[in-house]
């Protein structure tokens, strides 16, 4: 018997060390000899602090643990024998609702495994896709079973792995790299740094194999430096690997070389653009570049490289382990896979989860979400963050897809899900997203620069009840200016909340002119 406490960012902030003090120190006073140890997010965000009793058979897990909970637990389930049935949130024996429709690859051991021992990862057949790999599979192969899984891109676009990798290993360079994008910047995001926090070893993993498909010997996780449970717990499990020979020279007996480096970036919104990443890489301020030359041609001091997120590196031991049949079954038309979403706002069960690309935005939001809090009513969904949209409740049976996403408007984005009630205004909900990006906009195109300004100030104009109805045309115009005349990604879908709100929230734009007169 074990247990486990849930030491992810979200249960250390809901007190998760104080409990985990707590257990330790009663299972000390009464002479109790038991396994304590830490654990990532299980995902459950909404019942932090958690503890787990794991036994041979089965788990009970305690939700919102308290001190006096954590005593219970040791005197009564631990000593005792008795399991306390009103504080359980759910057993093995009792899955609990909000897990019944997930379908979990890139979250199957967050929550389980103590991501700061690099055995419980081996245990749970970690590191076995890169043995099988390196040892049997050509660069070639490597390539030809992503393209086959039908791996798509997870940090947003949804372009295809297999293209860009093949498209680095094509390339002609004394030196490649192969780096993570972990720069998760999207307000109401963090599925990149769970996984960070709760199962390193996963990312280093996809990494390794990713190198080996390209030619690369030198690895970059570029990661946030406002996430350091997250770069603590990757740089043990760097150090482990390298112990075990994952990591260095001659991986595996094999004559592949491969190490990594971790380097913090400073925070800014616009360095998740891949191009704008390298520039921050080579200590330079981060601004995107233009394109071609593409980086897998000429990127990281000019050096092909390639350039994936964390959810998507992530996928990859999973695909080899399993098959890329098996990964390309899951999912509807070009969107297989699994997708991370992280929770939040006005939705009962904020946290994370993993489902099944396919399923409706109604069943991860009320079958997973438990639906909205306080008995209020559901009114849209912002999607994509900044970059994304607000789809509304007449669209909530739209398909999770990258496809059908894109077709209402807003976009997958890399997993943020914003649900908003009947209160919420949609104005100050665009309002606050351009706020966003016009500060974070990095200042090289006129249009993205200025014209995300211009149309924060017709927000507030609006919202201050001084706008006219010429401002919605005005709003509009100025919309798709932005949207043709930016170089990256950030400009190109800044306006995206406005538009999408004009399309269908559109009155409640007019009302703010309208009431006002
Ligand atoms: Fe910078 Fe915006 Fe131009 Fe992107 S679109 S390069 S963020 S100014």
């Amino acid at each position: 018997m074990k247990i486990r406490v849930g030491l992810g960012s979200c249960g250390i902030a809901s007190g998760g060390r104080k409990v985990m003090g707590v257990l330790k120190s009663r299972a000390k006073e009464l002479g109790i000899n038991i396994e304590i140890e830490n654990t990532g997010c299980i995902g459950m965000c909404f019942y932090e602090p958690l503890v787990d009793i794991v036994t041979d058979e089965k788990t009970y897990t305690y939700g919102f643990v308290d001190d006096e909970l954590a005593k219970r637990i040791i005197d009564e389930h631990i000593k005792g024998g008795n399991i306390i049935e009103d504080k359980i949130i759910y057993s093995t024996d009792n899955e609990a609702d909000y897990e019944k429709k997930q379908y979990k690859i890139v979250l199957e051991n967050c929550g389980i495994i103590n991501p700061e021992k690099i055995e419980d990862y081996i245990e749970k057949n970690g590191y076995s896709a890169v043995e099988k790999v390196l040892k049997e599979m050509t660069p070639e192969k490597v390539v030809e079973v992503i393209k086959e899984a039908g791996l798509r891109g997870r940090g947003g676009a949804g372009f295809p792995t297999w293209f860009k990798w093949n498209a680095a290993r094509k390339s002609k360079g004394d030196k490649k790299y192969m780096v993570c994008n972990a720069d998760e910047g999207d307000p109401g995001a963090f599925m990149d740094r769970s996984v960070l926090e709760g199962d390193p070893h996963r990312l280093i993993e996809g990494m390794i194999i990713g190198a080996y498909a390209i030619g690369a010997n030198e690895g970059i996780i570029y990661c946030r430096a406002e996430y350091p449970l997250a770069i603590e717990r990757l740089e043990l499990a760097m150090e482990q690997a390298r112990e075990k020979n994952y990591l260095g020279n001659s991986i595996l007996g094999t004559n592949f070389n491969f190490d990594l480096i971790i380097k913090k970036g400073a925070g800014a919104f616009v360095c998740g653009e891949e191009t704008a990443l390298i520039e921050s890489l080579e200590g330079k301020r981060g601004m995107p570049r233009l394109k071609p030359p593409f980086p897998a041609q000429a990127g990281y001091f000019q050096y092909p490289t390639n350039i994936n997120n964390v959810e998507t590196l992530a996928n990859v031991p999973w695909i080899f382990s399993n098959g890329a049949k098996a990964y390309s079954d899951i999912g509807s038309g070009k969107s297989v896979g699994t997708k991370v979403f992280a929770l939040s706002g006005k939705i009962k069960n904020g946290g994370l989860v993993e489902i099944p690309m396919g399923m409706t935005l109604r069943e991860v939001i009320f079958d997973i979400g438990g639906g909205i809090k306080n008995g209020k009513k559901f009114k849209a969904v912002q999607m994509g963050g900044p970059s994304g949209g607000c789809i509304p409740a007449s669209l909530l049976d739209t398909p999770v897809t990258y496809e059908a996403i894109n077709a209402t408007g807003a976009i997958m984005g890399s997993g943020g899900m914003v649900v908003l009630d009947e209160t919420t205004c949609m104005v100050d909900i665009a309002k606050f997203f351009l706020d966003f990006t016009c500060k974070e906009s990095c200042g090289k195109c006129i249009y993205c620069r200025i014209g995300t300004k211009r149309m924060h100030e017709i927000l507030v104009k609006i919202t201050e009840g001084k706008g006219k109805m010429e401002d919605l045309d005005e709003l509009e115009s100025l919309a798709y200016s932005i949207k043709d005349a930016s170089l990256c990604g950030l400009g190109q879908t800044a306006p995206n909340p406005v538009l999408t709100g004009l399309k269908y929230f559109r009155e409640e734009y007019e009302a703010h002119i309208i009431d006002k007169r």
